[in-house]
């Protein structure tokens, strides 16, 4: 199951409490499904459920038995068959049947409680959404442009601005904010998939912080490395000179250890001696025998 499935399913198990939003709901998977006019009113879905609900939807405005046909892929269509029928579907959501092009009525979507009934419904029939471990995206695909357009300014005043897009003929309303993701199936009640992507987020972010902190301890190590190599290679120098010996006893001591230690810290180094210091004194000394060599 796909995280898409997963929310549709999820819609579909929502009731309407209210009439006015239980047809807005109607409207919006009848009017945004595969077709919707005289000739022809009918969805396409790979979900079972849906295609339930399509049924409902349409046996709630009008007395209908629409037909279903499964192909050998699985693909599900739903169509009204009776022309009557399709007149009286298009009657009741206040459509003469003989439209050039076909306009969103906003008539049907009485209230502010049934913008999200709408949403839903529109989302049941043409919407899709990423799985949001691999990236935040939520789309419509729509058959005209115009019903493209009306849908984009069906969000006017809703804070979550959708962009449009054209992929071979269809028309694309999508999201790529996953707080306008986040809005969107929050309108429409898709409470858990709501969660599942709020943690996702929650995740990735743990996910960066911690990439971070092993990023910055790698560089901090070759960082440490780097010094001790430098130390390493002028107490070589000092040796191949012959001036090691007349280092100071304590400058002495410390190039030893550093000798046999490459990688330890300097305050382990410190530590290590025969009267230990601090870690800015090791520090100290250290540059006191790269000043001595670089002579
Ligand atoms: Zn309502």
């Amino acid at each position: 199951m796909s995280f898409s499935s997963d929310v549709k399913k999820e819609l579909c198990a929502i009731e309407c409490e209210k009439d006015c939003c239980q047809r807005a709901e109607a409207y919006g998977i009848l009017y945004f499904g595969r077709a919707f006019g005289k000739d022809d009113i009918s969805i396409m879905t790979d979900y079972d459920f849906v295609a339930q609900k399509y049924k409902n939807a349409i046996k709630y405005l009008v007395p209908s038995e629409p037909e279903e046909i499964v192909s050998k892929s699985g693909k599900i269509t739903v169509s009204v068959n009776s022309r009557d029928e399709r007149m009286d579907i298009l009657n009741e959501l206040g459509y003469s049947g003989n439209e050039q092009t076909m306009r969103l009525l906003t008539t049907n979507i009485e209230d502010e409680c049934c913008f999200g009934a709408f949403l839903r419904g529109v989302f049941l029939a043409c919407g899709i959404v990423t799985d949001p471990k691999k990236e935040y995206h939520l789309e419509f695909d729509v058959t005209f442009k115009s019903k493209s357009r009306d849908l984009t300014e069906i969000f006017e005043g809703f804070p979550v601005i959708p962009k449009l897009s054209d992929r071979n003929g269809v028309n694309i309303v999508y999201f790529k904010d996953s707080s306008h993701i986040e809005d969107i199936l929050t309108v429409m009640r898709a409470h858990q998939s709501v969660l599942a992507l709020i943690n996702e987020k929650i995740y990735k972010d743990v996910r960066n912080k911690v990439n971070r902190k092993v990023n910055c301890d790698k560089a901090n190590i070759k960082k440490t490395c780097e010094a001790a190599s430098e130390q390493i290679r002028a107490i070589e120098k000092l040796i191949d000179s012959g001036k090691f010996e007349e280092l100071q006893p304590e400058l002495k001591e410390l190039a030893k250890l550093r000798l046999d230690n490459p990688e330890m810290p300097l305050s382990e180094l410190g530590a290590n001696l025969s009267t230990p210091i601090s870690r800015s004194g090791v520090n100290h000394r250290l540059k006191k025998i790269m000043e001595i060599a670089a002579k």
